[in-house]
């Protein structure tokens, strides 16, 4: 692609941005407004014009997916000699390089993750902590090394920045100067050392900052909302005296001050380059005018306001529901259903705010028969906690430790051995997430308890078993569930925004006027991935039969639709009719043998509701049978000889179960 050409396809101010070729310069703009897109072509323009060898620059993100997509559209505008790091792998590279140098020795072993360390720091202090509360103050330490804070410093810097932690102030002190030196001692080192030990190096030692600065005289960065403190001392230093720096980024979707992250250095751009160009864009590429008036409708406060480029399409969609299990039914029906009408899988999104939200979507996609991929989360049945609830329920139904109240009680009861209780969700990330893990289980046993009155710990076990496996199945091409958080950056066609009440968006332990901010542009980050569809929803309450106690979160209000609670739709339990009980009968004990055939849970097979609605119709041609939802070609293709075959009144232990490859 010649030059001229990778100008095209840019916006008159998009371009002005990619010609800016040297020198400061800020893109300012809100989402989807091709932020992205110029930085790239602006690259590629400089690399192509040979205003730059490709060699010199440097391109920074902060997720190695970004990272990855960055590379994979310079590789696409032919300028695949730049190199398009996160800001630690580009650290790693370079003290890998230099480490004799700076450290005077072999490259430290880096330490993916510090929770042993500060596990052991705790224990030598005798702080008692969880693994849930340790998993937080790790991520405590690292807050406060990404905001340059000493230990010693921790506390009054923690004070003014309004932390919330599980432990004082100054007993994170300790640990914090504890874990330091026990790292020390073991000649480790962490993410964030790696970036303070070169940037000290570049400050202390001119020959290392002079081999660098010539090698990379060029900078970019995306999603410059979300720079830290420690990885703008890392710039800086790599920077010098020059000034040679693009970055772009929109204040509005800073989502990781909980971390550290400032977007105060994308905005105090121009007060220390007083020369930069400063360029604006306000034209939305991304999503339809009715997506864009949404997000607009969020981000009000800011000023901000995006015009939509595309043409029209769907209004966004808002529902609620009863409970989790009928909105993630709900879903899943609807993403089937895209799929079915030629949206690809992998052009679906369903977003969450906390990852312990997944388990009810891992299961209904799989219920519904919809391949998913986790992004950025441990799948359920992968997370310690569960795997420990899992053997003590397995424990404590052996025992016959089944409660007179029911299953959901038995469970409460082997839960509260973990330290879960219900409504004590704790404060803290890592903590609240295990709660809601935790939590998802016992919303499991409400179902199945609702689905069969005799259910028993024994039978959750089973199903618990059951479940794991059928989730275990790798997939490679499928509806992306994922945080809104590392939703950052990226879009599909279709987008679900789930779970939006008002303790869960905003999260309940979000209080003061600068956290709840930070939840409100979570919403408008997930709103502005989605390209042609969204569909916002929640539900009232977390189980089926519990009180509908919930309430929408409340950065919905004068957005949704204002007459009355919009859409309700209950997730029917299944109740086949009385004159399709035999049938159905049958059909259930066909599928119980093909399901232990094929080594998989049964509803994979074919769901309850579409047994029913197979009895209900009672078709008698593979055509009659492709009509009913949740019969797909697949499945079609499968099982339409054995489900006609007994249909047709065959006995089902004398049909054979068919091979599936
Ligand atoms: P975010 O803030 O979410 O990171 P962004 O500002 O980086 O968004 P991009 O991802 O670069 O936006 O662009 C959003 C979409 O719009 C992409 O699909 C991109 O290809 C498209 N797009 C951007 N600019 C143009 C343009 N001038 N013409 C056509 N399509 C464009
Ligand atoms: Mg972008």
């Amino acid at each position: 692609m010649d030059a001229e050409r990778v100008l095209a396809g840019l916006d008159p101010e998009q371009r002005a941005a990619a010609q800016a070729v040297r020198g400061p310069v800020c893109i300012l703009a809100g989402a989807g407004t091709g932020k992205t897109r110029a930085i790239t072509h602006r690259i590629a323009y400089a690399v192509r014009t040979e205003a730059i060898p490709p060699g010199q620059l440097l391109a920074v993100t902060f997720t190695a997916r970004a990272a990855g997509e960055l590379r994979g559209r310079l590789r696409t505008l032919g300028a695949s000699g730049v190199q398009a790091r996160t800001f630690h792998a580009a650290a790693l590279r370079q003290l890998q390089y230099f480490a004799p140098r700076v450290l005077g020795g072999a490259m430290p072993d880096v330490l993916d993750n510090p929770l042993r360390l500060v596990a052991n720091a705790a224990a030598r202090l005798r702080m008692r902590a969880e693994r849930a509360e340790l998993r937080d103050l790790a991520a405590e330490i690292d807050w406060a090394k990404s905001v340059l804070a000493t230990p010693d410093a921790y506390p009054q810097r923690a004070a003014a920045a309004g932390r919330e932690t599980n432990a004082a102030p100054d007993e994170i002190a300790k640990l914090y100067a504890e874990y330091e030196q026990a790292k020390r001692r073991a000649g480790q080192i962490d993410f964030a050392d790696l970036l303070l030990i070169m940037a000290g190096a570049m400050e202390e030692l001119p020959d290392v900052a002079e081999e660098i600065r010539s090698r990379y005289r060029h900078f970019v960065v995306d999603e410059y909302q979300d720079v830290s403190p420690l990885q703008q001392r890392l710039l800086d230093a790599w920077l010098g005296e020059r000034t040679d720096l693009c970055v772009v980024g929109d204040a509005n979707q800073t989502i990781y001050s909980f971390a550290g992250a400032t977007p105060d250095y994308l905005l105090g751009f121009r007060r220390r380059f007083p020369d930069a160009v400063v360029v604006r864009l306000h034209r939305d590429y991304r999503s339809t005018p009715q997506i864009v008036a949404l997000a607009n409708g969020v981000s009000r406060e800011t000023g901000l306001v995006l015009t939509g480029q595309r043409a029209d399409g769907p209004e966004p969609t808002f529902a609620e529901f009863d409970d989790e299990p009928a909105e993630a039914a709900h879903v899943a029906a609807q993403c089937r259903s895209l799929t079915e009408n030629a949206t690809p899988a992998a052009e679906i999104a369903v977003l969450f705010r906390v990852n312990a939200q997944s388990e009810v979507y891992e299961q209904a996609l799989a219920e519904a028969g919809v391949a998913y991929v986790l992004r950025g989360g441990e799948r359920f049945f992968d997370r310690p906690e569960i795997r420990e609830a899992r053997l003590l329920l397995r424990g404590a139904a052996r025992a016959g430790e089944d409660s007179a109240e029911g299953l959901p009680d038995a469970v409460r009861g082997v839960l509260s051995s973990l330290g879960w209780y219900p409504d004590s969700a704790p404060p803290g990330g890592a903590a609240r997430e295990r709660w809601e893990s935790l939590a998802a289980l016992v919303t499991l046993a409400d179902e199945l308890r609702a689905a069969d009155p005799n259910a028993h710990l024994a039978e959750l076990v089973a199903d618990l078993d059951q479940r794991a496996n059928a989730q275990h199945a790798p997939t490679v091409q499928g509806v992306t569930l994922a945080s809104l958080h590392s939703a950052k950056g990226l879009e599909w066609d279709a987008v679900f925004l789930v779970g939006l009440t008002d303790s869960t968006l905003p999260i309940q332990h979000a209080t003061t006027p600068a956290q709840l901010a930070e939840e409100r542009r979570l919403l408008y980050v997930g709103i502005t991935r989605a390209r042609e569809r969204l569909a916002l929803s929640w539900a009232l309450a977390r189980s089926p039969g519990q009180r509908r106690s919930r309430r929408p979160s409340r950065f919905l209000e004068g957005l949704r639709p204002a007459s009355g609670p919009p859409v309700t739709t209950k997730k029917k339990r299944v109740k086949p009719e009385a004159e399709d009980a035999e049938l159905f009968g049958r059909l259930r004990a066909w599928r119980k043998r093909q399901a232990e055939a094929q080594g998989v849970p049964p509803y994979v097979v074919f769901s309850d509701a579409t047994l029913v609605a197979i009895a209900d119709a009672h078709p008698q041609s593979p055509n009659g049978l492709a009509q009913i939802s949740g019969v797909g070609p697949a499945k079609l293709t499968r099982y339409a000889a054995p489900v006609l075959e007994v249909i047709g009144g065959a006995d089902p232990e004398a049909v054979d179960p068919v091979a599936v490859g």
